[in-house]
């Protein structure tokens, strides 16, 4: 009997392993015309090795690859992540031959356009931030805090005035502790207020002399800018502390406010967020850190400079904490942030930044009537909202971002940030149309109605991939790998 395809063939596809039939092979090679050596400790077998046609290879690969979802296939609505669409420009300029072979050792007279690059990009990134200098080295936004609360530490000690505390407000994504933690200081707490910001009664007490640095993150994660933001910079200056900015909202600013202006000593950008770079698959990403001139002298090296009016790289920097990454950092995402700044322009990047606020707060206005909304605060980038209307039928957060797969969006971010208990958080980009954000819409609404008419639709879902519900704990705490022979 001929075995037929009870799915679409594309949701249907076994393990190599499992299609593997002897004797078949993927290439043939000539018949050999020199003597025959044997390689010592060769195997000459590999156990259970699939064996399988080049067709069946190609196939394999790609009909895997149909599984992924991804900002090319749909809307991405990620909070915090800025999932925006890479304009094809950013490949095709990465890519040109000069750039795309360019070595890390080629000696600096052979790489000035590079070193161009790099020095156009760090003039455009400080003429966004209003900062004064910048390392491009950092790998990530989490490594671009740890170099930043580095240079904090190395600048305080050399007033003579180390401290052992960093503030962190409670809506701050989970690596800003992180990183406080492993540059040794002690992270202490800084409650919200009800409109979702920081809480300058609190601020003003807990800000003492013991306190190295305020982590801010503005817009904070619940999408509200820190209105008070001029009063925060000021108070942490007049009791000797130093205030670091976590700028991976800064598709929200960019433009329209500059955190120099704003009183921020230290901040970190995710090129790979802002400025269209891709990220998400683990890839990778960039984490320029931005200062003010106090902190310059303690920038990784090798530190970007001018020689006669050329850009040069600068390595006898004694003050310097020393390297944070190999070679300059991630060159590629230089060349596809440069290209993406280049390409909008000042007019184009401002218009970015007001239409992902647009987005958020079009999504917001919408769904507010069947999502509670945790603070009335307005919106900049991104909407918060939680669970509680649908928490009384069973149905969580988790459950609604797992029902989105069914209607064929990427789930928003669950549970994130913690300060909100069921958080969903939206951030649809300048990257979402009108009628994308309308289906995504349409889609919200009828797993709000869901929710409430049969529950366990949502509870159990997703129900259209190849793989259901998961178990979450035991996917975490007893991964399985690696595929087993069965015998
Ligand atoms: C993404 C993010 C980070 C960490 O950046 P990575 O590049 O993922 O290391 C830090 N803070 C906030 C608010 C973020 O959204």
């Amino acid at each position: 009997m001929p075995t037929r395809a009870s799915r679409h063939i594309v949701q249907n596809e076994p393990l190599l392993f499992e299609v593997s039939s002897p004797g078949k092979q993927g290439c043939q090679l000539p018949p050999l015309d020199v003597p025959a050596v044997e390689l010592a400790g060769a195997r000459a077998e590999v156990p259970d090795f699939p064996e399988i046609s080049e067709l069946e290879v190609i196939r394999h690969f790609t009909r895997l690859s149909t599984w992924n979802y991804g900002v090319d296939t749909g809307l991405y609505p990620l909070g915090s992540c800025t999932m925006k669409y890479n304009p094809r420009i950013n490949e095709a300029v990465t890519r040109l031959e000069g750039l795309g072979d360019g070595h890390p050792l080629q000696s600096a007279a052979l790489a000035r356009g590079a070193l161009r690059i790099m020095d156009l990009l760090a003039q455009y990134l400080l003429e966004i931030t209003g900062m004064e200098a910048i390392t491009l080295q950092p790998a990530a936004g989490a490594q671009g805090e740890l170099t930043g609360i580095l240079l904090v530490r190395e600048a305080l000690a050399a007033r003579g005035d180390a401290r052992r505390k960093v503030l962190i407000p409670d809506s701050a994504h989970g690596t800003n502790p992180a990183t406080a933690a492993i540059a040794g200081y002690q992270v202490e707490n800084l409650k919200s207020n009800a409109a979702g910001t920081v809480d300058m009664a609190s601020l003003e007490k807990q800000m003492t002399g013991e306190v190295a640095a305020l982590m801010l993150t503005n817009p904070n994660t619940l999408g509200i800018f820190e209105q008070d933001i001029h009063r925060i910079a000021d108070l942490v200056h007049e009791r000797g502390g130093m205030l670091y900015m976590d700028g991976a909202n800064m598709n929200a600013l960019v433009g329209r406010s500059r955190p120099g202006d704003f009183g921020v000593d230290v901040m970190h950008l995710n090129l790979h967020k802002t400025f269209s770079t891709p990220h998400g698959g683990g890839g990778p990403g960039a984490g320029p850190v931005a200062v003010k001139r106090e902190l310059e002298p303690y920038l990784p090296i090798p530190a970007l400079t001018r020689r006669n009016g050329e850009p040069a790289l600068d390595y006898d920097r004694p003050r310097s904490i020393g390297r944070v990454r190999a070679f300059y950092g991630n060159f590629g995402m230089f060349t596809r942030a440069l290209a993406y700044i280049m390409a909008n322009g000042c007019d184009g990047l401002k218009q970015t930044t007001e239409d992902a606020v647009l987005n958020a707060n079009y999504l917001r206005k919408k769904l507010e009537g069947a999502y509670a909304l945790p603070y009335p605060t307005p919106s900049m980038h991104e909407v918060v909202f939680s669970d509680a209307a649908q928490a009384p039928h069973g149905v969580r957060t988790g459950d609604v971002a797992k029902r989105l797969i069914d209607y064929g969006f990427h789930p928003y971010t669950v549970s994130f940030p913690l300060v909100v208990r069921g958080a969903m958080m939206i951030e649809p980009t300048e990257s979402a149309s009108q009628a994308e954000m309308d289906e995504f819409v349409e889609a919200m609404l009828a797993i709000a109605e869901e929710a409430k008419t049969q529950p366990e639709l949502v509870t159990g879902a997703p129900h259209t991939t190849k793989i259901g519900r998961l178990d979450e704990v035991a996917a975490a705490r007893q991964p399985r790998l690696r595929w087993q022979p069965s015998r």
